[in-house]
């Protein structure tokens, strides 16, 4: 399982524990499984809040009116950059060994004239 980082921003926003207006930093991660075959990513975006001046994460039950605005924003951004599910180049191979088992199979098969 890997965490892919979509979008971080600085707010400009006081901080509801420390009232500091330049620590808190927002994160939008997704996760994503990978196979041999292809990346999986999560249908959901992860956000976590986070104040470099204290040091603590701030959950949404303590968000003001403006830093749910801003979020909104910024998770519109994420939204945008948010991944998808990604075939890898051994896949097609497999179908292409595939296609060619079957097509030897049907040779084979077929009464010769
Ligand atoms: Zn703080």
């Amino acid at each position: 399982m890997k965490t892919n980082t979509l979008h971080t921003a600085r707010l400009k926003n006081n901080c509801p524990t420390c009232f500091g207006t330049d620590g808190l930093e927002i994160t939008f991660t997704q996760e994503e499984k990978e196979n041999p075959f292809f990346k999986k990513p999560a249908q959901q975006i992860d956000e976590k809040l986070y104040c470099h001046t204290c040091k603590n994460t701030i959950y949404p039950v303590n968000w003001t009116e403006d830093i749910e605005r801003v979020f909104d924003y910024n998770k519109k951004i994420a939204e945008t950059n948010k991944q998808y599910l990604k075939v890898k180049p051994l896949f097609y191979i497999l179908i292409v060994v595939a296609i060619v088992l079957v097509a030897a199979v049907i040779y084979v098969l077929i009464p010769k004239v």
